[in-house]
């Protein structure tokens, strides 16, 4: 009997025929252990429970089943070719590694600068996770890829996904320091994934450079140069004058050519990876994509991970449109309908409707598979029990943000608190968009705190957290949370004041008024509006103006000093006139808690 990572008894007893009931009580009575019909239940628990009654249980993984549910729609990721397609060949991805200050970030300067193929006037070069170079060769000009994100990390969490980006990469040494730790791990990354390698000895313009040792150096690893009767090809070169980067360019192409085969159907749908995505204030989710097989056009229906959308607009490197994308090539993608993982793969299905499921039935299945992991885990309450009675436990944090930059920030500054109790902190989930029931369901499992800096639970989510009584805190500064944290870790576990929500409107119609400014015609969604209270303004589930205050209310030509849901105002927020039709205005007020 197969079974999904994260089944529940009722999904058991389906397979079998069997009444829930009865297996939540066989769970009990046999395995000491208490789960209701519709909780996920851990691997072990399927295994032992498939034994005792005779059953031989297989559990599933996330990739099977994924291809399992990618084949119900009659597609595939990846594979073979047809023998008969008419293959072309497409320019390799490249990512640059090395140690820190090695001249990483330099280099992919510096080889961006060497395009001959120049945009339109006026395209302003950005950095969209990834670029392309054209370069001449024999014969013609060829393309290369460039991944623009230095560094082994973000190479090697991409491949923990399953995601294969990189072709080739270069490996970056400064002559004037040599070998050094990080080198080596990126060799060790490169050389896990069996990714060829070029080396680039950098810095040779540098007093005290010493080309010959890095290469002699390099040789203990495994990376003899060709002209010390090795296979590698080692480049001199100076990111700073750009001394070499023709020899390197050609360098990586010879490699390419020699140890891999190229060639793409570019005729199919198109097939790749999201290696970046944000939420964009203004245009909504971002994501580019690396189109690995087949052609992305405009309006394609597309599916990346659990996020799917349809394709309303594809900008390049330098900020043009452009209608197609082919293999090999990066473009940012706008018309997500929420953000991608970076390192997820995508692929171009025939109607909405197919993406649209399969992105819900894998956030489903992702949502079974951390509940199923999370359980156990100790409740915020039992934080403080368990510390009295001497017993380690920890404190599980969940982390949304509206970039990927604050979210990391947060988490690296939490990681840094000084714990002085047998506490752990542990963040168990984090990600860039609006809070989604997602994070609300893996909060409730896992007993842990959603932590939202300038993002806020979409609609769903919110009655999910209230409903589950998942703590959900809000900010827009690193340091209040970080103190929140502490104060939760030391056994303060409420603060003094609590931001109470008082009510939110959504924006219909704004009004300009001579001398005053925008009026928001709103209409109250919960709550109630009251005047001269705290107001925020948020656009698309993101913070776009913290500290707001309600100036003015009114109903219809009347002042208001509160008004109810369900109906209609007008709201002024004093100098603040960026209102936007789709806004929602969001009230609060600091009361004060009493300790417990
Ligand atoms: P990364 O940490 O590997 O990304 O290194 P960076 O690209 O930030 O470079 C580190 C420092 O080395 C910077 O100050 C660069 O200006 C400098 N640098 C990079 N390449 C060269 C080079 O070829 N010659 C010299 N002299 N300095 C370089």
């Amino acid at each position: 009997m197969r079974l999904t990572r994260g089944a529940s008894l009722a999904d058991f007893a389906d397979k079998i025929n069997a009444n829930p009931g009865s297996l939540v009580q066989v769970v009990f009575t046999e395995l000491g252990e208490m789960v209701t019909a519709t909780q996920s239940c851990t691997d072990e628990t399927l295994l032992l429970l498939g034994t005792h009654l005779g059953y031989d249980v297989t559990i599933v993984s996330p990739e099977e089943e994924d291809a399992a549910l990618l084949d119900r729609f009659d597609l595939t990721f990846g594979g073979d070719y047809d023998e008969e397609a008419d293959l072309v060949s497409r320019p390799p991805v490249v990512t640059i590694m090395g140690h820190v200050d090695h001249g990483k970030t330099r280099l992919l300067d510096a080889i961006r600068s060497t395009d001959v193929v120049k945009g339109e006037a006026g395209g302003i070069t950005q950095h969209i996770g990834a670029y392309q170079v054209h370069h001449p060769v024999e014969g013609g000009v060829r393309e290369l890829t460039f991944i623009d994100t230095p560094g082994h990390e973000a190479f090697t969490a991409m491949r923990a996904r399953g995601a294969k980006v990189t072709d080739i990469a270069v490996l970056v040494v400064a002559a004037d320091d040599g070998v050094k730790p990080q080198t080596i791990e990126a060799l060790n990354h490169a050389q896990a994934a069996e990714v060829p390698i070029v080396v680039a000895v950098n810095k040779i313009d540098k007093e005290g450079a010493d080309p010959a040792k890095v290469r002699g150096q390099l040789t203990e690893y495994g990376l003899v140069a060709e002209e010390y009767g090795g296979t590698t090809m080692f480049v001199d070169v100076s990111a700073l004058s750009g001394t070499g980067l023709e020899e390197l360019l050609d360098a990586i192409l010879l490699t390419t050519d020699a140890a891999l085969e190229l060639l793409e159907d570019a005729s199919v749908p198109a097939q790749g990876v999201a290696i970046e995505a944000r939420l964009d204030k203004g245009r909504g989710p971002v994501a580019t994509v690396l189109v690995q097989r087949g052609t992305l056009r405009v309006g394609d229906s597309i599916v990346a991970g659990d996020a799917f959308g349809r394709v309303r607009a594809m900008l390049n490197e330098r900020g043009e449109n452009v209608a197609e994308a082919s293999p090999g090539q990066p473009v940012q993608v706008l018309g997500f309908t929420s953000v991608p993982g970076a390192g997820d793969n995508f692929l171009v299905v025939g109607e909405d409707r197919v993406a649209r499921q399969i992105a819900e039935q894998r956030a489903a299945r992702e949502r079974n598979a951390a509940l199923a992991q999370s359980r156990g885990r100790p409740t915020l309450e039992s934080l403080f029990d368990r510390l009295k009675e001497g017993e380690n436990t920890q404190l599980n944090l969940i982390l949304k943000g509206d970039v990927s930059g604050s979210v990391e920030a947060v988490e690296d500054a939490l990681l840094k608190i000084e714990i002085d109790h047998e506490v752990s902190l542990r963040i168990i989930h984090r990600g860039v968009g609006a809070i989604t029931e997602n994070d609300v369901t893996l909060a409730s499992a896992s007993d842990a705190v959603i932590l939202g800096f300038n993002v806020r639970a979409e609609g769903n989510a919110r009655d999910l957290a209230d409903r589950e009584k998942v703590d959900v805190r809000y900010y827009s500064v690193i340091y209040a949370a970080i103190e929140d944290v502490e104060a939760a870790l030391k056994g303060m576990l409420k603060p003094e004041y609590e931001e109470v929500q008082l009510g939110s409107a959504e924006v219909r119609e704004v009004f300009r008024v001579p001398k005053i400014g925008n009026i928001a015609g709103s209409i109250v969604r919960t709550g109630l509006i009251r005047r001269n209270t705290k107001a925020r303004l948020l656009r698309d589930s993101v913070v776009i103006k913290d500290d707001l205050s309600v100036e003015s209310l009114r109903r219809f030509k009347d002042d208001a000093t509160e008004v109810r849901e369900g109906y209609e105002c007008g709201i002024g927020l004093g100098k603040f006139n960026d209102i936007k039709t789709g806004d929602i205005i969001e009230t609060w007020e600091m009361r004060e808690i009493p300790r417990t």
